[in-house]
């Protein structure tokens, strides 16, 4: 096995980060750029996407060519290291993390190898929980990555044409009520609208999606006005919204449960969330139920000083509260920049402020249908907006994140060629499929 590591004669600290998504890959420019740091980059993809993006990208109502950032060009960039390859271990008395072979279109391009680190972060991101039911893993879609998206997507069309012009429906199955689940049944809503102006006669009949949640209502994170109205919306744009259900298992027929049965023809899992799985391995190291790394308020490893979480992946449970931080790319952002603020001086041995999470309330965008915003953490009374407001607040999301890694003028200069390119061109994403 090949030992990769920063040449001899470079004496710098070596900082790798395993997980180039949006903590992982904000924070590796942000080291790179600012500090004498030497950063290493390890992900298992070419391309990094704004994961809210990939029920869009799955659904094929966007293109994911145009969102791709390719990794290299942000090594090259922000002046880090990009080391391409899942990371299958780490052995924390040697100080190495163990990746695997980098395969690209069935060709083998890098080695087994070992990368040896200084200061590690995690920041590997989660996937959907299968809360042990029976079948998920053979049976239903996850949309939890940009290939499980994309290969979502390259299904869903083709048999909806089938299914059009055999003259049933293609009945898809959602199971997770949360944000993703209840974005994602907006997607699919659109794409039919889509596909029906590309001359798909009677797309929006053909397709019959079902959303599914075991508990009595949709978006638990929101409050239950924004629940009520999402569900009311939905059921007005002809998803069929189940919720109080309790799914057994997933089988080729579709969903079983444990009072009868909603056929599918596709089953997508959107349900729960846990560790990815290279977190999960890590047994040696505190984790809290879903498998997500224990951190301190440094964002440090509560096992390992040379270990640091952030993300989806790391489990912190702000002091006078009783549940750890919830998985989201706000709060992935936010510990990146936490972190590439004060990661230097931590590891000069200076003091560092705890990080302090900032709670800007919880968006959800039914594709151009809706929108909502929860603003009650800044005390606005009211507390929810609606409509293109909130759907607009999704997109800024997006866009700072975009400004993290590009600068500014160049954000400008992206979003000025998005409008251009969507004034211009038509709307060819369902047609290309890609
Ligand atoms: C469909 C969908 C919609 C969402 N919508 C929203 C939303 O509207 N608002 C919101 O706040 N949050 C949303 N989320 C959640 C949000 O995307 C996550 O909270 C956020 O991406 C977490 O960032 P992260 O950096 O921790 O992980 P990620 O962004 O998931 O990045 C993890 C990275 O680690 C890499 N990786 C994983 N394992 C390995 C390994 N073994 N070796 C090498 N690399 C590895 C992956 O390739 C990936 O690049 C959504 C999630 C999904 C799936």
């Amino acid at each position: 096995m090949f030992e990769q590591d920063t040449p001899r004669h470079d004496a710098r600290h070596r900082v790798v980060i395993v997980g180039g998504g949006v903590a992982g890959l904000d924070l590796a420019g942000a080291l790179a750029r600012d500090t004498g740091l030497a950063v290493t980059l390890i992900d298992l993809a070419t391309a990094h996407v704004w994961k809210p993006m990939l029920h869009s990208i799955a659904a094929g109502t966007r293109a994911s060519a145009g969102v791709e950032v390719p990794y290299v060009a942000q090594a090259r960039r922000h002046g880090f290291t990009y080391a391409a390859g899942p990371a299958l271990d780490i052995d924390r008395a040697a100080r190495t993390v163990h990746v695997d072979r980098f395969v690209l279109h069935g060709r083998d391009l890098l080695p087994e190898r070992r990368i040896a680190y200084d200061t590690l972060v995690l920041a590997v991101g989660s996937v959907a929980a299968p809360f042990g039911v029976e079948g998920v893993e053979a049976h239903a879609r996850h949309i939890d990555t940009l290939i499980e998206a994309q290969n979502f997507q390259a299904d869903l069309l083709p048999r909806l044409v089938e299914a059009a012009h055999a003259g049933r429906q293609l009945r898809i199955a959602i199971v997770g009520g949360g944000a993703t689940g209840v974005q994602f049944a907006a997607e699919l809503l659109q794409m039919a609208d889509i596909a029906g102006g590309y001359g798909l006669n009677d797309s929006r009949a053909t397709l019959d999606v079902t959303l599914v949640d075991r508990g009595p209502r949709l978006l638990p994170a929101f409050p239950e006005t924004v629940s009520a109205a999402a569900r009311a919306r939905l059921e007005g744009l002809g998803v069929h919204v189940r919720t109080d259900v309790k799914v057994v298992a997933v089988d080729e027929q579709g969903l079983r449960l444990d009072d009868g049965a909603i056929p599918a023809d596709m089953t997508v899992w959107a349900a729960g969330v846990q560790a990815a799985p290279l977190a999960k391995s890590l047994t040696s190291l505190t984790q809290d139920q879903s498998g997500r790394l224990c951190i301190d308020r440094h964002c440090r490893s509560v096992d390992d000083p040379a270990i640091f979480a952030i993300g989806d992946c790391a489990s912190l449970t702000p002091q006078g509260e009783e549940r750890p931080l919830p998985p989201t790319a706000q709060i992935a952002y936010q510990q990146a920049v936490y972190l590439g603020r004060h990661l230097p001086a931590m590891l000069a041995g200076k003091e560092a402020p705890p990080f302090r999470h900032r709670d800007f309330g919880a968006l959800v965008k039914l594709g151009e249908y809706d929108g909502y915003a929860d603003l009650g953490k800044f005390g606005i009374s009211s507390g929810v907006i609606r409509g293109r407001l909130a759907r607009l607040g999704h997109e800024m999301l997006y866009r700072r994140h975009q400004m993290r890694l590009h600068g500014r003028a160049a954000v400008l200069r992206l979003w000025l060629a998005d409008r251009l390119t969507s004034s211009i061109r038509p709307d060819d994403r369902v047609a290309k499929g890609d």
